[in-house]
């Protein structure tokens, strides 16, 4: 893409109503625009990221054996009406009437809708286990909607859910989804741990928030340091082995790692060396929790077990938030000068920064170059502005993508162009050659 071409408006300010840096970034690298409060629209840019990311998260779900539907976002009020949670969400919930007096609802979440398609279809525990997502806008009218797209009212979330015949193999499922989202957030470039949540009045220890640490997350974070060491990029398990997806899981739970409703002070202290300890703030970028037979009952998702008796499937419910993650990540991942793109969802692999638009030598090279990088698929922005290189230096900073290509007349004399990391600001004197194999084209 030729920067002269795209949709891009970037900001040199700082916009005062951003109070946080992944905030203020997306609005100056000009990836969303603000329609009302807690609802943005994504600019190319942005809209490259969340794509990238709706993608990891796909892959990985698609990946443990989990099957992709699309459900609407629309919903009728007499299905929440049989779980009782019509009544019982409260204001967060987006209530509309359609023309013939029809009560309606934009979705929060869908565990009824799910819970009634398995009810018409599935009736005997030879299906099972089934699971199932979509990735799907939702919205929920938060009280303050703030920080961006990390607290909105319209927001894209992949939720997923299991079905299964009892409790046990309801767990094997979760096993699944926790290791699956292991591997999600480490291909994301994340860090996240996985911390023991509330799990209301149904109890069990089956329920944990996935969170990234960053100084202005929501939560509190207490936990065991060998969690934040821990890496799970490369972590490959076999999902049809209950036992060895179980392994991990178990290691991640035999460390101490709670948020703040969680948190055991005393336990903290007795089970967690001093210099072990690690107090931070967190972001929730993700929640998986088994609530057994909370919505098949009130909904008859029943099926019938191998003793022939009915029985309500056990599930479990697993959320992802795809928008926020595009905040979080920007949060964990940037600097003074901007957004530092982890490769696997950067919006462009390379910038190339033609130092000098007017230079006909300098054009010819960077359209060269252009040229072979689009043709063996490298994914590029080219900077082919009249600008001067200070601003062209600033925005391919801001905007954040891994790789900087700059062509300049003095270094083309020499037959070198400069490569440089975003992430470690290295800079190196190259061929032409050996920029474009090293950038794989
Ligand atoms: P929170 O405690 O942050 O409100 P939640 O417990 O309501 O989250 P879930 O219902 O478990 O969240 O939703 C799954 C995921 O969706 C969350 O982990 C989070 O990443 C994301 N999410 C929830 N609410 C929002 C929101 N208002 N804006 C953006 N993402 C959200
Ligand atoms: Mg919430």
């Amino acid at each position: 893409m030729r920067l002269t071409r795209y949709f891009l408006p970037t900001m040199k300010d700082t916009p005062s109503e951003a109070q946080i840096v992944s905030h203020r970034l997306m609005l100056r690298a000009g990836m969303v625009r603000q329609a009302s409060a807690g609802i943005y629209s994504w600019l190319p840019m942005g809209y490259k990221v969340l794509r990238k990311i709706e993608q990891v998260v796909r892959e990985e779900q698609d990946r443990m054996g989990c099957q992709e539907v699309l459900m609407p976002t629309i919903q009728s009020a007499d299905l929440w009406r049989k779980s009782g949670r019509y009544d019982a969400y409260g204001p967060e919930m987006l209530r509309i009437r359609d023309r013939h007096d029809r009560d309606m609802l934009y979705g929060p979440t869908n565990e009824e809708q799910i819970t009634e398609i398995f009810q018409a279809e599935v009736h005997s525990y030879r299906a099972l286990p089934k699971l199932m997502y979509h990735i799907q806008w939702k919205f929920r009218d938060e009280v303050r909607p703030r920080f961006g797209v990390m607290r909105g009212r319209e927001f894209l979330m992949k939720d997923a859910y299991s079905f299964d015949l009892d409790y046990e193999k309801a767990a094997e499922s979760y096993r699944k989804f926790f290791v699956c989202y292991l591997r999600t957030f480490a291909r994301l470039g994340l860090k996240a741990i996985p911390m023991e949540a509330d799990t209301g009045p149904i109890g069990g220890n089956l329920s944990h928030e996935f969170i990234i640490l960053a100084d202005t997350g929501e939560s509190a974070v207490f936990c065991h340091r060998d969690f934040v060491e821990a890496d799970a990029s490369g972590l490959k398990v076999d999902y049809e082995d209950p036992q060895a997806v179980k392994k991990v899981v178990d290691y991640y739970t035999s460390l101490y790692a709670r948020t703040d409703e969680k948190h055991d002070a005393s336990l903290f202290e007795s089970e967690v060396p001093e210099d072990k300890r690690v107090e931070r703030r967190g972001i929730e970028v993700g929640h998986i929790f088994y609530f057994g037979t909370k919505y098949s009952e009130p909904l008859g998702a029943s099926i019938a077990t191998p003793e022939g008796e009915e029985s309500f499937v056990h599930m479990g419910s697993y959320g992802i938030g795809v928008s926020r993650l595009v905040g979080a990540i920007i949060e964990a991942s940037h600097d003074e000068n901007g957004i530092i793109w982890p490769e696997s969802i950067a919006p462009y692999k390379v910038g190339l920064i033609n130092l000098r638009a007017g230079d006909e030598a300098c054009t010819k090279a960077c359209d060269e170059i252009y040229a072979k990088l689009n043709e063996a698929g490298v994914e590029v922005l080219y900077d082919d502005r009249d600008e001067r290189p200070g601003a062209k230096f600033a925005d391919m900073d801001l905007i954040g993508l891994p790789w900087q290509l700059v062509v300049g007349p003095r270094g083309l004399e020499k037959g070198v162009v400069e490569l440089k990391s975003r992430a470690t600001g290295e800079k190196e004197e190259v061929s032409l050659e050996s920029a474009l194999s090293r950038l794989g084209a």
